[in-house]
């Protein structure tokens, strides 16, 4: 059975390119019946923080891609946060040891360079696997100089080879890399140890993950042997390495790019389901015509095989895109209720909502689902509903494009409109008055007729339809926002 898993740092802030491999980790487990695990590499106390993992685990949560074993829900292989692993990292390490896959090795950076250069090979050959063949006697020579050694792992003098999920067949020929350390001289063991270990432990089966690793995976298919030799598991992963993710100007998305922060597309009003559509397609795609689907049609299809080893390209634009086509899909109520957060945001609302914010919300919430991308643009849109004709507040550009006629017009709308009886109030009965005495009657264009009553109504250029909108403020709203521009 397939076994995956997302194994993040808990540095900063959850990045797209960090997302996206989650989300493939996810679609691959979802898609073949398997498991996804989810653990935390925590190693390293000087840069990992306890935000940030809480952080991971909100940006998973979000958008909806749970995960079967691991933090926060368990599982057989606990605990799943590296830094509560150390004995079984000791364990192991102490195996290895006994059998000979590690050694003690005590050169240090300048011998390392000083024996390339008196061999004439370049520096950049790095360690030339010196230590290996230490005798007994050199080694406590070593100690009582108080030198500590580093762990370094015997690797096979041979090419190595694998077929990879994304990339196809992939040779690092012998001498691509030697021995390297996988304990430091402090005790602490390194990525390239604990983390095949644990996917070792985890019995995980396929690991799906960026490009920035694929030059580790050579040297932790090494180290699965030695883990099959001393019997912590019996089998090789499969590796697959999916693409980078460009940000503009053909450069790699970067961390200081707020693009690249996952949450800063929150705060814009992406929803999961439109992100989530959007994050498969970097490196992947359902089929050459449509960029848009449902989650079950992702799982439906989804095979890492078909990932696309090219860099990926982090579009906006289509990304809002595809963002908007999802708001427009969602049930109105549930629309509805996800606007309210961002209403909130803004200081338009404060949950709970009265019963008179919840219903005009309710009516006026399929106006705005056809016109947004994002959620952060109800507020802008639905903003003018949740206040009175004197709170309106205008903006600069919608007054700077009054026409001069405006208080004709408003004064014309005002006369008109009040003579609709209150209970006869309805956008047909609105927009019939306002055609009758602004085009027909002054023979306005309807931009210029309707431009000011827009800005009296909702102070903004935009805004959702402008009959619907008065009939949701109702008559004595309406009319005292005409005259209150008039004015
Ligand atoms: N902790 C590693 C990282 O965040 C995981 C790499 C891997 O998937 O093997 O880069």
């Amino acid at each position: 059975d397939v076994r995956v898993r997302f194994c993040p740092s808990p540095t900063g802030t959850p990045h797209v390119g960090m997302v996206r491999t989650a989300l493939f980790n996810w679609a691959y487990a979802r898609h073949t019946g398997g498991k996804l695990i989810f653990r935390i590499e925590d190693t390293d106390a000087a840069r990992d923080s306890e935000e940030s993992f809480h952080q991971l685990v909100d940006a998973l949560t979000w958008l909806n891609l749970d995960w079967d074993e691991g933090v926060n829900v368990g599982g057989p292989h606990e605990p799943y946060r590296q830094s509560e692993r150390t004995s079984l990292y000791l364990e192991v390490i102490q195996k290895l040891k006994v059998s000979g896959h590690v050694y003690e090795s005590f050169s240090n950076a300048e011998e390392i360079d000083a024996r390339n250069d008196a061999a004439g090979r370049a520096r950049q050959h790095g360690y030339d696997n010196f230590d290996r063949t230490l005798t007994e006697e050199q080694r406590a020579a070593f100690r009582a100089e108080g030198r500590e050694p580093a762990l370094r792992l015997r690797v096979p003098d041979t090419d190595l080879s694998f077929t990879d999920l994304v990339r196809g067949e992939i040779t690092f020929p012998a001498g691509s890399f030697t021995d390297f350390v996988v304990v430091r001289p402090n005790g602490a063991p390194l990525y390239t140890l604990v983390n095949p270990v644990d996917d070792a432990l985890m019995g995980v089966t396929h690991v799906l993950r960026g490009e920035d690793l694929l030059s580790s995976t050579p040297r932790q298919i090494a180290l699965y042997h030695a883990l099959i030799d001393i019997g912590v598991t019996t089998f090789v992963p499969l590796f697959g390495h999916m693409p980078y993710v460009m940000g503009d100007g053909n450069k790699k998305l970067s961390k200081r790019d707020p693009e690249s922060n996952l949450f800063h597309h929150r705060e814009r009003g992406f929803i999961p389901e439109g992100l989530v559509n959007y994050l498969s397609l970097l490196g992947w795609s359902l089929s050459h015509d449509r960029d848009v689907f449902s989650i079950a049609e992702l799982i439906a299809a989804f095979d890492i095989e078909d990932v696309n080893p090219n860099p990926a390209r982090f579009d906006l634009k289509k990304a809002e895109s595809i963002n908007g086509d999802h708001i427009r899909m969602l049930d109105v109520v549930d629309f509805a209720a996800r606007t309210v957060p961002y209403l909130e945001a803004a200081g338009i609302l404060t949950a709970p909502l009265t019963p008179s914010q919840a219903a005009t919300l309710a009516e006026a919430a399929p106006l705005v689902q056809e016109r947004i991308t994002l959620l952060g643009e109800a507020p802008g849109m639905l903003g003018f509903l949740f206040t009175d004709a004197a709170g309106l507040q205008y903006d600069e550009a919608a007054l700077a494009s009054l026409p001069a006629n405006a208080g004709e017009v408003l004064a014309a709308s005002v006369d008109a409109l009040d003579r609709i009886p209150a209970a006869e109030w309805t956008h047909e009965q609105v927009q019939e008055a306002l055609s009758a005495a602004l085009i027909t009657g002054l023979e306005l264009k309807p931009r210029i007729a309707y431009g000011p009553l827009r800005v009296a109504v909702s102070g903004r250029k935009v805004s959702p339809p402008l009959f619907e909108s008065m009939q949701i403020l109702g008559k004595d709203d309406a009319l005292a926002r005409l005259n209150r521009l008039a004015a």
